[in-house]
C-alpha cells in the first residue's frame, strides 16, 4: 500500500467518519477509476485513440448510421483492452463498502463493466453499456456476448438477426441523449443522498459533471478523490488528489477495518 503523509491520513479518517455517519451514499465514478487497469480515458487525445480518427468524427450517431464500419474498427482497440482488463483496488474497494451497506448506489460513467465484475450491484451506467446491442433500423435489442469474439478478433460488424440492419452498442455516442430511465434514477439518487463521493472523474463531462453540485445543494457532503482539480473542490468535505486505487483501500481499512 501507499505510504501515507500524516496530512493525508488525517484526511483519511474524516473521509472516513463521513461515511460511517451517512445513510444514503452515491458514488460517481469516470474514467479515472479504470485507467489503473489499463483503460485509457477515450476523450484523452494522450489515449491512442485519436491517431488515426478523431473520436468525435467517427463515435458520433450521424457518423455511425453514415459509416458503421468506421467506427468499429475505431471502437476496436479499446473493446479489446475492456474485454482484457481486470478490476483493480478502487473497484473492488467500492463493492466492499456496498457489501457493509455503506454505499448505497454507483454512477457511473463508464462502460467497462469493472464495478458489477468486482461485486458492486446497485450501478448505474449513465453513458451505457456494452452489454447489448440495438438495430439501428428495427430497434431490436440483443445481448452482445455471441458478437464479441468475431468482434474483437477479426472487426467483424454485427448484424440484426431480424433486419439484416447493423446492431450498435448500447453506449452513448457523442451528441446523444443519455438512456433517459437510468438518468433519471442517477438524478434522484444524487439529491437524495447525504454523501456523495466522486471517484475519478474530472467532472468535464455534462450532464454528470452536474450531479455534484446537486447533492451538495441539497446538503450533502462531498468527498472527491481524482487526479486533477474540479470545479467544485471547493464545496467537498474532503479533496485527495492521488490515485484512486491507493485512496480508496486505505478509506477501506479505516472504516470497516480491513484492506481489500
Ligand atoms: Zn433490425
Amino acid at each position: 500500500m501507499l505510504e501515507l503523509s500524516e496530512g493525508s491520513l488525517q484526511s483519511i479518517r474524516c473521509a472516513a467518519d463521513i461515511i460511517k455517519a451517512s445513510h444514503r451514499t452515491v458514488v460517481l465514478t469516470g474514467a479515472g477509476i479504470s485507467t489503473p487497469s489499463g483503460i485509457p480515458d477515450f476523450r484523452s487525445e494522450d489515449s491512442g485513440l485519436w491517431q488515426r480518427y478523431d473520436p468525435f468524427e467517427v463515435a458520433s450517431l450521424t457518423a455511425f448510421r453514415l459509416k458503421p464500419h468506421k467506427f468499429f474498427e475505431w471502437l476496436r482497440p479499446l473493446a479489446v483492452t475492456i474485454y482484457n482488463a481486470q478490476p483493480n483496488p478502487a473497484h473492488m474497494s467500492l463493492a466492499r463498502l456496498e457489501s457493509a451497506g455503506l454505499v448505497q448506489t454507483v454512477i457511473t460513467q463508464n462502460i467497462d463493466r469493472l464495478h458489477q465484475r468486482s461485486g458492486s450491484r446497485n450501478v448505474l451506467e449513465v453513458h451505457g453499456t456494452l452489454d447489448t446491442l440495438s438495430c439501428i433500423e428495427c430497434f431490436h435489442q440483443v445481448d452482445s456476448q455471441p458478437y464479441v469474439q468475431a468482434y474483437l478478433d477479426h472487426g467483424q460488424t454485427p448484424i440484426c438477426p431480424r433486419c439484416g440492419g447493423v446492431l450498435k452498442p448500447d453506449i452513448v455516442l457523442f451528441g446523444e441523449q443519455l438512456p433517459a430511465k437510468i438518468w433519471l434514477k442517477a438524478l434522484d439518487a444524487s439529491k437524495k443522498c447525504e454523501l456523495m463521493i466522486v471517484a475519478g472523474s474530472s467532472l468535464e463531462v455534462l450532464p454528470v459533471a452536474g450531479l455534484p453540485m446537486r447533492a451538495v445543494e441539497n446538503g450533502a457532503h462531498l468527498i472527491i478523490i481524482n487526479r486533477t482539480k474540479t470545479y467544485i473542490d471547493v464545496r467537498a468535505d474532503v479533496v485527495f488528489g492521488e490515485d484512486v486505487a491507493e485512496i480508496l483501500p486505505w478509506i477501506v481499512k479505516e472504516v470497516i477495518g480491513d484492506y481489500t
